[in-house]
């Protein structure tokens, strides 16, 4: 009995069919989003109640209907009406790789279990390498998220800037990093996993235009030192998430240069501008960064989670987790790039390099040109609109594809607008027509948008300043 259902299970046939109606069903999706048949992006509905419908659905749903009503249920990120969080609809033959590795499950933890792979993501580095600047003494791998490649480069930073063996050893010193006070929280996060502390966390605030205020580097080092704190790292937001700046990374490359320090550069949403003709000047001075990392899933048209982790000096990111002492490693000639678990956090992973592999050799690299600049280029449009709109206020003009905002009739006061603003998105949200985000900014509620589908449209979003328009209207009747 048991065996039969194994049996079913793995039944080639079952998959054959059940494959077919799937992706018959998703390729109808993709149709229906992209050519704004469905009405809605998200049919919300509050946590309590998704729960109890799958609860229900488990007892009574049957299988065949399973797929199609996740698919319904979901967010739909090829909605061009999707302007929300940075995660990105995929490329479908990006969607369709990734299935590859679903299947095949080469776990690529050590080289035979994921020859292809493993080998993929050497060209794949190598390739980002060049792009960023960097010579042939640089090297990179894939891992799971910005989040894990933010902690992994900070691991490595530590190692390779000081000279105590903390791996090993422990360590009762009092170390730091500094970091904009508008950087990702994760950065937050891997310092504290480090056991930095709170103090050695150390926040530059962000000047006017939301990046960090580097005037206050030296400032705030020299304090810093004072203070004991031993400051091994710089992290620069390639660009931030809330507001989308740009740190400047040239002034931050010297700055850590002068005083012997790691320049991680977090280009988790933005890095990917290094393949814009038009755009790569927002991060001028990468070249000089001791680690970079770029996300595949958010502006590189691949599913989640996908990340590129490169380093200047290659020996670095091998150094990391290793148990020897780093000069034993760095003499070693052969490095065995091959066994990449070595390197990167996961023992196993998915074979996340086919992703990356399949979009360079179907479209080439210019797809990742004209994607970054499309997207760029509706932020500035949207940018201009919001600004010209007399109803409408920007947080401030956008350098990429993200852009704060907020509606400011009626009032004067801001505690009135921020309650506005939140309302006007909770009405969005359980609307469903459009999907956008929102964030504070010093005490100021803003709508945030960003705009990952290349798809999206002057029209739509002209559109959505009109639909915030009408519910504006209806709620302070
Ligand atoms: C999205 C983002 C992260 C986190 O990356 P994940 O891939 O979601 O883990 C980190 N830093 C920045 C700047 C980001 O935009």
């Amino acid at each position: 009995m048991k065996n039969d259902i194994l049996k079913m299970a793995y039944s080639p046939e079952n998959f054959r069919k059940q494959g077919h109606v799937l992706i018959d069903q998703l390729a109808d999706h993709f149709n229906s989003s992209i050519n704004r048949e469905s009405e809605k992006v998200i049919r919300w509905s509050p946590p309590e109640d998704e729960y109890a419908y799958w609860k229900g659905f488990l007892k009574d749903g049957k299988t065949p209907k399973l797929f199609p009503e996740i698919i319904e249920r979901s967010i739909h990120l090829h909605n061009p009406k999707y302007i929300g969080h940075q995660v990105c609809p995929p490329a479908p033959i990006a969607s369709l790789s990734a299935l590859i590795s679903a299947s095949l499950n080469n776990g690529a933890a050590v080289y035979e279990m994921g020859m292809v792979p493993t080998a993929m993501e050497k060209i794949i580095t190598e390739f980002i390498n060049s792009k960023i600047g960097y010579d042939e003494n640089s090297r990179g791998f894939l891992t799971s998220g910005g989040t894990l490649a933010n902690l992994t480069a900070l691991l490595s930073a530590r190692k390779a800037i000081l000279d105590i063996d903390i791996w090993n050893e422990g360590q009762n010193q009092n170390l730091g990093i500094m970091v904009c006070e508008e950087a990702h929280y994760c950065i937050e996060r891997a310092a504290k996993i480090m056991g930095l502390g709170t103090k050695g966390i150390i926040k530059i605030p962000a000047s006017k235009g939301f990046n960090m205020d580097v005037s206050l580097l030296e400032t705030y080092y020299k304090k810093a030192l004072k203070e004991n704190i031993k400051v091994f790292a710089v992290v620069g937001s390639a660009p931030s998430t809330a507001t989308g700046m740009y740190d400047d990374l040239e002034t931050l490359a010297s700055f850590c240069s002068n005083h012997k320090l790691w320049l991680h550069v977090d280009g988790a949403h933005g890095g990917a501008s290094i393949f814009s003709s038009k755009y790569k000047h927002t991060v001028k001075g990468i070249q000089h960064a001791d680690s970079v990392v770029i996300d595949g899933h958010k502006m590189m048209m691949m599913p989640t989670i996908t990340t590129a982790l490169l380093y200047k000096k290659g020996h670095h990111s091998h150094t990391t987790f290793s148990q020897k002492a780093d000069y034993l490693l760095e003499q070693s000639e052969h490095e065995d790039w091959y066994n990449l678990a070595k390197r990167t956090f996961e023992c196993t992973k998915t074979m996340m390099g086919i992703q990356w592999y399949t979009l360079l050799k179907t479209y080439g690299e210019d797809i990742f040109d004209e994607n970054v600049t499309v997207l760029y280029d509706l932020g500035k449009y949207f940018g201009s609109l919001v600004s010209d709109h007399p109803d409408f206020e920007l947080a401030i003009e956008p350098m990429s594809n993200i852009v704060c905002f907020r509606y400011i009739t009626g009032s004067k006061d801001t505690t009135e607008l921020n309650a506005l603003n939140a309302s006007i998105r909770q009405h969005l949200l359980e609307d469903g027509e459009y999907y956008i985000v929102q964030t504070k900014l010093r005490g100021i509620h803003y709508l945030r948008t960003t705009i990952m589908n290349p798809f999206t449209s002057k029209k739509d979003l002209n559109g959505l300043l009109k639909k915030i328009k009408s519910i504006a209207d209806n709620i302070r009747i």
